[in-house]
């Protein structure tokens, strides 16, 4: 059933290159020409999210927002960032000019903020996935364990960019949504993304099987969101096949954006750092501190 969604999820009026608006300039455009390659995706829209009380987004857990047109796919990886595989699928997005949104776990962040400095730098959106990944619903942690897994993986991703603050939006860890965290994210005015089209691609040892249970489930359902994992090594095999059978099957890609930027508290800041280690948010770009003279 579709329901109105135009209050919530305003289509950027800027889309056209060229007159995005000043504050949403970075990224926030449609991309239609991609130097050298003619047959890629670009974005076909941007969207933007006003996470206010914390919607929900996903069909699998979540039918408010049926925002979607008929052919649309908004492109989702998680788990990273991971070296080797989140830099592959970082390059099959850029091969085909597109955007995606990641989900990055906070000790990852912390291990590789390099990577996830690059993620950042071409664009795409990134929201957080908790510190380490525990199923916030196991009964064994406390309310205050849950809020301290969400907040300072919050802090870890916006530590391991610098101190920026990051998108407002989060996945939680095996798509389980204990009522308690729902409400707490939603005082925090952060959007909850589920999935429509899961890839199983943890499940995958090779490329083909990802390709192709994401192909068998968007030309049933038409559209959706689409779970992958940049921390699999299969999807960052998969994934530059897989945009190439997108853009062959007319689906388009749609950026997803947050009104508001999601500020990380600075008490989990504070803890964040002392986790993750020295040095790290006033980090220059690796390559520009350390390069090989001589191998
Ligand atoms: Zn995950």
């Amino acid at each position: 059933m579709r329901t109105s969604f135009a209050f919530i999820v305003a289509v950027s009026a800027a889309l056209v290159a060229g007159s995005a608006s000043a504050q949403n300039a970075e990224g926030a455009k449609v991309i239609t020409e991609c130097a050298g390659h003619p047959n890629a995706l670009g974005v076909a829209r941007v969207v933007e999210i006003d996470t206010t009380g914390g919607p929900g987004f996903g069909f699998e857990h979540f039918k408010a927002y049926d925002f979607l047109r008929d052919k649309e796919v908004v492109l989702t990886f998680d788990d990273g960032p991971w070296p080797g595989h989140t830099p592959m699928v970082l390059k099959a997005l850029a091969d085909h000019c597109t955007k995606a949104l990641f989900f990055p776990i906070g000790k990852h962040a912390g291990w590789h903020p390099e990577i996830l400095k690059q993620v950042a730098a071409a664009g795409h959106t990134i929201g957080s996935h908790t510190w380490s990944h525990k199923d916030l619903s196991n009964k064994k942690l406390t309310e205050e364990d849950a809020k301290a897994e969400i907040e300072k993986g919050i802090s870890a991703v916006s530590v391991a960019l610098g101190g920026k603050p990051i998108a407002p939006f989060i996945r939680f860890p095996a798509l389980r949504h204990p009522p308690e965290m729902v409400k707490y994210v939603g005082s925090r005015n952060i959007a909850m993304f589920s999935t429509d089209i899961d890839s199983f691609d943890f499940k995958a040892r090779k490329p083909e099987p990802v390709i192709e249970t994401v192909m068998k489930k968007l030309d049933k359902r038409g559209k959706g969101i689409i779970l992958m994992h940049d921390f699999q090594g299969s999807t960052a095999l998969a994934i530059g096949p897989l945009l190439d059978r997108l853009h062959a099957g007319g689906y388009k890609v749609v950026q997803i954006k947050g009104k508001e930027a999601l500020k990380s508290l600075p008490e989990f800041d504070e803890i964040a750092k002392k986790e993750i280690g020295g040095g790290v948010e006033n980090a220059r770009p690796m390559s520009s501190v350390i390069k090989t003279i001589s191998e």
